[in-house]
């Protein structure tokens, strides 16, 4: 059992605390145990000046293929749980989408 969170590099969340704040939380728990799998969401932008998409792992400002800033960023400040599996019976377990 455990959930998968999505992460953005714009989200200004540090995967490293979020494991270590989660392992805190389920602690005494019955999700003592649970894994937490932390999916790295790419930062993706669009040029506003040729139209270009640049995508990356750390946060970036500027064009890849003309060098402008004019970019509109279209995904990257992502957190959110994309699956939880919170049951160790498979039979019985309810993913949560
Ligand atoms: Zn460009």
């Amino acid at each position: 059992m455990g959930a998968t969170v999505a992460i953005g590099p714009m989200s200004t969340v540090v995967p490293e605390l979020l494991t270590e704040a989660w392992k805190y939380v389920i602690k005494d728990t019955e999700l003592d145990g649970a894994t937490l799998h932390i999916e790295q969401v790419p930062v993706r932008a669009r040029c506003r000046e040729c139209d270009a998409v640049t995508e990356g792992h750390d946060p970036f400002v500027r064009c890849r293929a003309c060098d402008s800033m004019n970019l509109q960023i279209e995904s990257g400040f992502e957190l959110q749980i994309t699956s939880a599996e919170l049951a160790d019976d498979t039979e019985n377990a309810s993913p949560v989408r």
